[in-house]
C-alpha cells in the first residue's frame, strides 16, 4: 500500500510498504481523510516529537494521526465495530497510508461518526479534542474576555468551543489575513493582525491598561489567554494580556526555542499558567457532538484537499500559514 513517510527535516515521501495484517481483537480501517496537524509540522520542521507522532512501518516512519476511514476487516474478538463502520480515530498513527491497522488495547480511540457527517469533516475531530481541554482547564465564564493567540486550527477550534458555549468577549490575533478572516466568520469579536498593529496596545486599550507593581510592564484586562502559537514572543504576550490579578494563562502550544522571562510578572499578578496538551475520551466525545449536530462548522477551516501522492505538496502548504488553515490528505 502507499504511505507518506518521513524521512528527514522538509522530507515526505511516499513509499510502498505492507498492508497491515490485524489481530483477532483488532480491526483494518481503509483510510478516507487524514489531517496535517500542527504536531506534524513540528516532526516535518525539526524532527521534533518525531517518535511520537509516527507508526514505523517495515521500517518507514509513517506520518498522520487525524483520520477517518471504514473499518474494512473486524478480528472476531472485537465487539463494538463491525465491517462496514464509519469511524474517526484519534491518538492512533500511521494515518497517511492506504490501510490502518487499530490493534485492540486502542479501539477505544475509534470513534464511529453518522452517515450525515463526511469524512473530510470528520477528520477534523482530533485537532478539536486539543482545545476541548484546554477549554477545560478553565472555562471563560459569560462577562469574561479571553485572548487568543494563533488563529491556527487549534486557536480556531477554541474559539469554536468558546463561541458555543458561552458570550465571552473574544480577542484573537494572528499575522495571517486568512486565518483571522475565518476568525472573523466564526465570530471573533476583535481579530487583531500583529503585522499591522501591536497586539499589547490594543488589547490594553480595549481590556483596560493596569499598574502593576514593581513591574515595569502594564497588565491588560483579559481573564483568559491562551497561547496557540507557540512562539515566544506569544507566551510573553499571553501573560501580559491578563488582568492585574488572577488571570489564567493556558498554553496549549509546542516551543521549538526556550524563553527569557521575568518570573516576577506571575507572582505580582497572582497568575495562573496551565499546559494543555491530550485529552479526556469525555472530550473528544463532547468535540464529535459539537461536529455531527452541527454546533460548530468545521468544514471552513479546511482550506486545501490533496491526494496521498501529493503529500508532501501537502506539508509545504500547511507551512504556509498565509495560504492555508487545515490541509487534508484524501487517500
Ligand atoms: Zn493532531
Amino acid at each position: 500500500m502507499k504511505a507518506a513517510a518521513f524521512f528527514g527535516k522538509k522530507d515526505i515521501r511516499i513509499v510502498d510498504v505492507g498492508i497491515p495484517e490485524i489481530k483477532e481483537d483488532g480491526v483494518l480501517i481503509k483510510t478516507k481523510v487524514c489531517g496535517i496537524c500542527g504536531s506534524d509540522m513540528h516532526v516535518y520542521n525539526s524532527d521534533l516529537l518525531t517518535e511520537d507522532s509516527t507508526k514505523v512501518i517495515d521500517d518507514y516512519r509513517i506520518i498522520g494521526h487525524e483520520f477517518t476511514g471504514e473499518i474494512v476487516e473486524a478480528g472476531k474478538k472485537v465487539t463494538g465495530f463491525k465491517t462496514g463502520d464509519r469511524v474517526a480515530s484519534v491518538h492512533n498513527k500511521g494515518g497517511m497510508a492506504e490501510y490502518v491497522e487499530i490493534p485492540g488495547d486502542r479501539l477505544k480511540n475509534l470513534f464511529k461518526i453518522p452517515d450525515s457527517t463526511s469524512f473530510e469533516t470528520a477528520a477534523t475531530l482530533e485537532p478539536f479534542c486539543n482545545p476541548m481541554h484546554s477549554f477545560h482547564m478553565r472555562e471563560p465564564q459569560d462577562s469574561d474576555t479571553v485572548a487568543i493567540f494563533g488563529a491556527g486550527i487549534i486557536g480556531l477550534g477554541y474559539l469554536q468551543i468558546v463561541k458555543a458555549n458561552t458570550k465571552a468577549r473574544t480577542i484573537i490575533i494572528d499575522i495571517s489575513r486568512l486565518r483571522l478572516e475565518t476568525a472573523g466568520r466564526i465570530g471573533a469579536d476583535v481579530v487583531i493582525n500583529a503585522k499591522e498593529e501591536d497586539p499589547l496596545k490594543k488589547i490594553k486599550k480595549l481590556t483596560g491598561d493596569h499598574y502593576v507593581r514593581y513591574q515595569k510592564n502594564s497588565a491588560g484586562g483579559c481573564d483568559i489567554s491562551i497561547d496557540c502559537a507557540g512562539i515566544p514572543k506569544t507566551f510573553l504576550q499571553c501573560l501580559e494580556v491578563l488582568k492585574p490579578e488572577n488571570g489564567t494563562a493556558i498554553i496549549a502550544s509546542i516551543f521549538e526555542n526556550e524563553i527569557s522571562l521575568d518570573a516576577n510578572t506571575i507572582v505580582f499578578k497572582y497568575m495562573s499558567i496551565t499546559g494543555s496538551m491530550g485529552y479526556y475520551p469525555s472530550e473528544t466525545a463532547e468535540a464529535l457532538d459539537l461536529i455531527v449536530n452541527r454546533k460548530v462548522d468545521r468544514d471552513i477551516l479546511i482550506t486545501h484537499r490533496l491526494p496521498l501522492d501529493k503529500a508532501a505538496e501537502g506539508f509545504r502548504v500547511q507551512g504556509d500559514s498565509g495560504k492555508s488553515v487545515k490541509v487534508m490528505i484524501v487517500v
